[in-house]
């Protein structure tokens, strides 16, 4: 049994696949080729909005759009605790300084709530500027925008959507990288919709960003090629990668179907036992995992037992909050400040998913998880 099965994935796009490559291989446009101009504009046409940009990594995808801001140390931007690293890095990467909130203890997502405390709480102490607020799609979800609308309005902060997790969910009727000023999401392969390597994209539906955007990718490149008017990156999506993930998107909408039936039998086998993902209403996710929490850590130990005894993957997203790790010790955070994100990372178990998973494997998974808890 696999935690992702890229594999079978594979065994059913390979004639398609191998076709898409070998046509980049004979064109030998590896670098911008066509096949990158037309996955960003199937993959503006699937978000809905007016620009998509391709880039080398997720991370990238955050860094651009911060970078476009021209951020400083004395600019807070805002990010969940409980999340993967690259949401917070991407800030200092920008050179502005991540002011961690706590979480929702049932969507896992960033709670409004400790939001706002946060933002009031930077605002009395008067050192740094808030900014923006980068949200996350944490394990396909979307966050609640409505809410985050608000307070950002509310504090006239921008919103950077980082739905590298939660590309093609939906959040009342509008799609995942639609949401905020701007959008990122990750092609690593083991996202929902992932690569046979590194890749992001940017989306937004605001010109003047999609352009600076588009700058900040080519080393800050002007109407020049060689004449470069602001500080960049090499930001780039390989044609290799764009032709591969024109493939893989065809069948991204089935895959979402398979991997809500994958979530619902794994919610019918374990919802009476412990504590499964929870959903905001009018929203679809991704699941890019399926996250249990354990009613403490001595029973996730022994559920991981019980899987590990059955040669079940399983994985620990996330383990450490980001306000905890050794990387931000300089921020002086302590345990006790984000109780929530604290809480979670010290119960949270991901069970193997994805759109391959058949109704046997989710009944051996479940069965060694409902043996551990009862
Ligand atoms: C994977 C991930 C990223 C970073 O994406 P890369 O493509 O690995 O750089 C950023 N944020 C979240 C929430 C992620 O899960």
């Amino acid at each position: 049994m696999q935690f992702i099965d890229l594999k079978t994935q594979f065994e059913r796009i390979e004639k398609d696949v191998l076709t898409r490559v070998e046509d980049v291989l004979r064109g030998q446009k590896y670098i911008m080729g066509p096949e990158v101009s037309e996955l960003e504009q199937r993959l503006a046409e699937f978000a809905g909005v007016k620009h998509a940009l391709s880039c080398a990594s997720g991370t990238d995808a955050l860094v651009i759009p911060l970078m476009a801001y021209e951020l400083k140390e004395t600019d807070a931007v805002f990010v969940p605790a409980f999340t993967f690293f690259a949401s917070a890095e991407s800030i200092t990467l920008a050179k502005a300084t991540p002011v961690f909130v706590d979480c929702d203890p049932i969507t896992f997502n960033i709670s409004a709530v400790s939001l706002e405390s946060a933002i009031e709480k930077v605002i009395a102490e008067g050192k740094l500027t808030p900014k923006g607020i980068i949200t996350v799609d944490l394990f396909g979800c979307p966050a609640d925008y409505d809410e985050i609308d608000r307070v950002a309005k509310k504090h006239d902060l921008f919103v950077l959507e980082d739905a590298a997790q939660g590309f093609g969910g939906i959040y009342k009727g509008k799609r995942a990288g639609s949401f905020g000023d701007v959008a990122a999401t990750s092609f690593f392969p083991a996202k929902p919709l992932g690569g046979y390597g590194d890749g992001g994209a940017i989306f937004t539906n605001d010109d003047k960003l999609a352009e600076l955007y588009r700058s900040i990718r080519i080393h800050g490149q002007g109407s020049d090629k060689y004449d470069n008017v602001r500080i960049g990156i090499n930001g780039r999506l390989d044609t290799l990668q764009a032709a591969i993930l024109l493939s893989k998107l065809d069948i991204f909408e089935d895959e979402i179907e398979a991997r809500n039936k994958v979530a619902g039998v794994y919610f019918d086998r374990l919802h009476d036992v412990i504590q499964t993902p929870s959903i905001l209403k009018d929203c679809t996710s991704v699941w890019a995992q399926f996250t249990l929490v354990a009613k403490d850590e001595a029973q996730r130990e022994q559920i991981i037992e019980s899987l590990k005894a059955k040669a079940i993957p399983y994985a620990i997203y996330y383990p450490i909050p980001i306000h905890l790790s050794t990387a931000y010790k300089t921020l002086g955070y302590k345990l006790g400040d984000l109780p929530v994100s604290e809480y979670l990372s010290s119960r949270v178990l991901s069970l193997p998913m994805h759109p391959y998973l058949s109704v046997a494997e989710i009944d051996t998974i479940t069965a060694a998880v409902r043996s551990a808890v009862s």
